[in-house]
């Protein structure tokens, strides 16, 4: 029995989580359960997992749980909390489905701490990915990717050095835009962007899948993960989404990963590695395929992709400007206070103006993060 906590346990990642743990009794434990606000969906996560520990994120909220679950529990709050579970000698895996640059703290404290970690947020990563892979080297930890294409990746690598490495093709279903004409882009709405053709998610990655940003914070993440350079690091477009990345080593030999689409399959491989455990789920059956297509993605038509790359080629605080920036915009966006186009644009201006630091510390991060925010929320008041 291995034993876990789930940081982030009321969002979707973190209920597949559970669903997997559910699937595979006697293997792991549930010891710990964050959330952020979702008091509802936690308490019954506790009646069923019964973990020791449990964390949300208002310290007024946590006071409120205290009285009601009783002394059985240890109910804490905010980054501190989830900094005090991730420390706990009972725990020995991590898995962080929290979201934003929230997850940074309790992530540097799990690599610090020895854990094992597997990773589904994505922001951490392209925000603070050299300090964080040079911390877990440090700490001899190994990070489990969790997002579908970054596990294909790793699962393809198999520990193969970089240099080995010719190219990865990083692929994207190509989101719910992918095959609208580009004139038709400026009269986009917020409910055709919300329909995504392969996956329900949250609202927020689904707007990103929509102008390819998701795909452009996905090559970062790559980049710091795999230690690749971002020339070897090809985006292609594979609607049907059963090859979720692929990596041509320098003989010219291609390993793919194929599972059906369904998150519970990177989630399993990230708490069972390196064991490959059972599921009930379905596989792909190669006789009803018909076929498998693919696709450049054009950087005019979604020029967020284009700013991923330039991002990744600036490094330093650039990919945490771009994400912030970013993130500011969708914001915006969702709210209909500027247009679908104008997101790349304003990410763009924002990216223009910053003043790079090259080998920045977290401080420093949290600084540009900061910065890039409020500047994007500055031009979105002209933007419209
Ligand atoms: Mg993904």
């Amino acid at each position: 029995m291995k034993n876990i906590a789930v940081l982030g346990s009321s969002g979707s990642i973190g209920e597949s989580t559970l669903k997997v743990v559910r699937s595979l009794p006697g293997q792991f434990k549930i010891v710990a359960l964050s959330v952020n606000s979702d008091i509802v969906k936690l308490k019954q996560q506790i009646k069923e997992f019964h973990p020791k520990f449990v964390c949300v994120k208002d310290p007024q909220a946590a006071v409120k749980l205290k009285k009601q679950l009783g002394s059985s529990i240890k109910v804490l709050s905010g980054s501190d909390g989830l900094v005090e579970i991730v420390k706990a000698k009972e725990i020995q895996q991590v898995m962080v489905a929290i979201t934003g640059a929230a997850a940074l703290d309790p992530l540097i404290s799990a690599i610090k701490s020895g854990k094992e970690i597997a990773l589904a947020n994505k922001e951490a990563l392209v925000m603070a990915g050299s300090l964080l892979m040079r911390l877990a080297k440090a700490h001899k930890v190994l990070i489990r990717p969790v997002d579908s294409e970054q596990s294909a990746i790793w699962q393809s690598l198999n520990a193969q050095a970089p240099v080995n490495v010719k190219q990865v093709y990083l692929t994207a279903s190509g989101g719910p835009l992918w095959r609208l004409p580009a004139d038709k882009f400026k009269q986009v709405t917020i409910k055709k962007v919300l329909q995504h053709p392969r996956w329900k998610m949250g609202r927020k990655i689904t707007v990103d899948s929509a102008t390819l940003m998701n795909k452009g914070l996905e090559l970062l993440e790559a980049m710091f993960l795999f230690n690749l350079e971002v020339e070897k690091i090809k985006v292609l477009i594979h609607p049907e989404a059963l090859i979720h990345s692929m990596v041509e080593f320098n003989d010219g030999v291609i390993m793919a990963q194929l599972s059906a689409t369904d998150m519970r399959i990177p989630i399993q491989y990230a708490l069972s590695y390196p064991d490959r455990l059972p599921n009930t789920l379905p596989g792909i059956d190669f006789y009803q395929l018909s076929q498998l297509t693919f696709a450049k993605p054009n950087l005019n038509k979604f020029p967020a992709l284009a700013l991923a790359y330039q991002a990744a080629r600036d490094l330093g605080t650039m990919p945490a400007v771009l994400n912030a920036a970013n993130e500011t915009s969708v914001e915006r966006f969702l709210a209909g206070k500027i247009k679908f186009l104008s997101i790349p644009k304003i990410v763009e201006k924002v990216m223009q103006r910053h003043v790079k630091i090259s080998s920045p510390n977290l401080n420093q991060i949290m600084c540009a993060d900061a910065w890039a925010r409020e500047e994007a929320l500055a031009l979105a008041g002209n933007f419209n």
